[in-house]
């Protein structure tokens, strides 16, 4: 052998065990090392020795004890001994590598089936990955391994060992195992062995009244688990889809679709009644799709509303929730992400008596949370707002909501017609999309009331053509008409792991074009890491081409509106297109130059 041994401190020597022999990890062991690493002083460490005397010494671990004491961090000014750094020292030490558990990476079916959740428990370990060649298992003490060789015995393959962060480990072996539980005794299979009935078999012992019911205890906590769940990893959408031989559940968490469990097929039709009794749909009716919605609450006691839809398709009812989280619908004008600049402009807009509000965009462009967070902030007591909408997309107690029903003909028109006569001050008109609707919205605001709506045009200056399209006449647009809102998300880069590149001129100037900008000195480029699943990017928020109507814009304001120059004058007026406001974040560091490239159209 010619490699040689990286040096190994005496201290480093002193934590691990002879072999054979166990060692749980013990406090001065893990400080002597904090000490000759300049984190702490002896004299800290005989402080931290002592105050830990006696307290419920075997119930706590070391690192989380560590963790409560909020260390500064010596090596990294500004930022604290936390749990996961001090995991990640232990990793480090042990020579095992550090593992920041990630849920949706884990097959719970497959790690809950290596040891029972008794032997987890008692030597708090938890399998995170089983492949042919061999199994991954996280803790949180790397020098105890006594219990290696059974699972080494049973699994018939070697162990890999893995570090992770023991309040995280304690946490996902509840969850991981009372989910499997839940699903296994839903299943109505036996437990401590593997089933292996085909599909015929399962029905058949199905038939002998073991099929899952929407009440039964499992099913509830399976359904409780996935809302959970969902919350805990801001997915915005659910889908519930059977498939041939399993059922999928997926997440979509910001703007793309995760598959978060696979669960069996008859678990997966009782899960899916239980979602319908609760949102009071019709259980029984499987072959029309339907729609309902819920109310729940978060771990954190938050309020949230959930709209649910169902739908037949080739192997069985499929599901989707859309999940209406308050803090993401309701924002405040920074968190939506306007500049100071766009904020001048909407808030010039909107505190007007009357006249129109419009804001365009493609569906999931955010104009519901503009929308919604923007008359949230207008609806004090003196003021009656009323909307009309197809659907209400989040029940909000200070508005007067009326939902949009074709069927039994009440329509955005006729909707707002009923409004009218209950004296409101604000209307929200989900859309227009006729000329029905805009003729509507224009009575309403040549009454006094201010009115907001939505359009899909691609940016603002085409809301005017589109609406000359509909037939609205050109002198009622300039009568009425405040200003048009085009907006976009953008996805944020993760704070974790962005890098600095650098910006070529070219780029920047497709970018910024027609506009001569400065180019930004740094920006940003996504890296990936856990804490955003390896996308680079975490959030969203929007970026605004505000155009708001001046004398200028209502001259060219005619039958034979051109376009080009609607939008050259808003322009010069101090309009921002999408791409430039799109730019300005990216000169911030706050999003990438692909990503606005993917998501705002061309300037012209
Ligand atoms: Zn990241």
């Amino acid at each position: 052998m010619t490699t040689v041994a990286p040096a190994v401190s005496s201290a480093v020597l002193k934590l691990r065990p002879a072999p054979g022999h166990d060692r749980p990890l013990d406090l001065r062991d893990f400080c002597d090392l904090l000490v000759e690493e300049g984190q702490m002083t002896q004299d800290e460490l005989e402080k931290l020795v002592d105050d830990r005397r006696g307290v419920n010494q075997s119930k706590q671990h070391v690192l989380v004890y560590l963790a409560e004491q909020n260390l500064p961090d010596r090596k990294r000014p500004g930022h604290m001994l936390d749990l996961d750094t001090l995991t990640q020292k232990l990793a480090h030490y042990s020579g095992q590598p550090y593992l920041r558990i990630d849920p949706l990476n884990i097959d719970a079916a497959k790690v809950t089936e290596v040891m029972s959740v008794a032997f987890s428990q008692r030597h708090k370990i938890l399998a995170v990955e089983v492949t042919d060649r061999d199994v991954t298992i996280a803790s949180a003490e790397p020098f105890v391994s006594s219990w290696e060789s059974s699972i080494a015995h049973v699994m018939r393959r070697p162990i890999k060992r893995v570090v992770a962060n023991p309040l995280e480990l304690a946490r996902l072996t509840t969850e991981l195992y009372r989910l499997s539980t839940s699903i296994q005794y839903a299943t109505g299979k036996d437990m401590g062995h593997r089933s292996t009935l085909t599909n015929l078999e399962q029905m058949l012992e199905l038939g002998k009244g073991k099929d899952p019911e929407a009440n039964d205890q499992h099913v509830v906590n399976i359904v409780d688990w996935l809302l959970q769940y969902a919350f805990e990893q801001r997915a915005s959408d659910i889908h519930i889809e059977p498939r041939r031989d399993i059922g999928n559940v997926r997440f979509r968490i910001d703007g793309v679709l995760y598959t978060v469990y696979q669960i069996p097929v008859q678990v997966l039709t009782a899960v899916t009644s239980r979602l319908k009794a609760l949102s009071r749909m019709n259980v029984a009716e499987k072959r029309r799709p339907q729609d309902g919605r819920l109310k729940t609450k978060t771990p954190e006691g938050n309020e949230v509303e959930l709209r649910l839809s169902t739908m037949p398709s080739a192997f069985g009812e499929k599901m989707v929730m859309r999940i209406f989280d308050p803090d993401v619908l309701l924002k405040s004008f920074g968190d939506l992400g306007f500049s100071t600049d766009d904020l001048a402009r909407w808030q010039g807009m909107i505190g007007r008596k009357h006249g129109i509000v419009l804001i365009t965009g493609p569906t999931g462009s955010g104009k519901t949370t503009t929308l919604y967070s923007t008359l949230k902030t207008l609806a004090t007591r003196e003021v009656n707002v009323c909307t009309i909408e197809d659907p209400i997309e989040m029940v909000e107690s200070s508005f007067n909501q009326m939902q949009v029903q074709e069927n039994i003909e009440l329509t955005f028109a006729s909707g707002v017609k009923a409004l009218l006569r209950q004296d409101p001050d604000i209307i929200m008109i989900g859309e227009i999309r006729n000329l029905e609707t805009a003729e509507i919205a224009i009575q309403a605001a040549l009454t006094g009331h201010l009115v907001f709506s939505s359009l899909h045009t691609n940016d603002a200056p085409t809301a005017i053509t589109r609406l000359l399209e509909l037939g609205v006449p050109g002198y009622l647009i300039k009568a009425t008409l405040i200003g048009v809102v085009a907006q976009r998300l953008v996805r944020i880069l993760c704070p974790k792991c962005k890098r600095e590149t650098e910006v070529d001129a070219s780029i920047w100037q497709n970018l910024t074009a027609p506009w001569q900008t400065t180019l930004p000195k740094k920006v940003y480029e996504p890296a990936g890491c856990l804490e955003c699943r390896e996308t680079g990017y975490k959030g969203r928020q929007g970026i605004y081409e505000i155009m708001q109507m001046s004398d200028g814009l209502r001259t060219l304001v005619d039958s034979k509106a051109d376009l080009a120059k609607l939008r050259q004058l808003a322009y010069r007026e101090g309009m921002c297109s999408l791409r430039l406001s799109g730019a300005q974040k990216v000169a911030s560091g706050q999003t990438s130059v692909l990503e606005v490239l993917r998501v705002a159209p061309q300037s012209h």
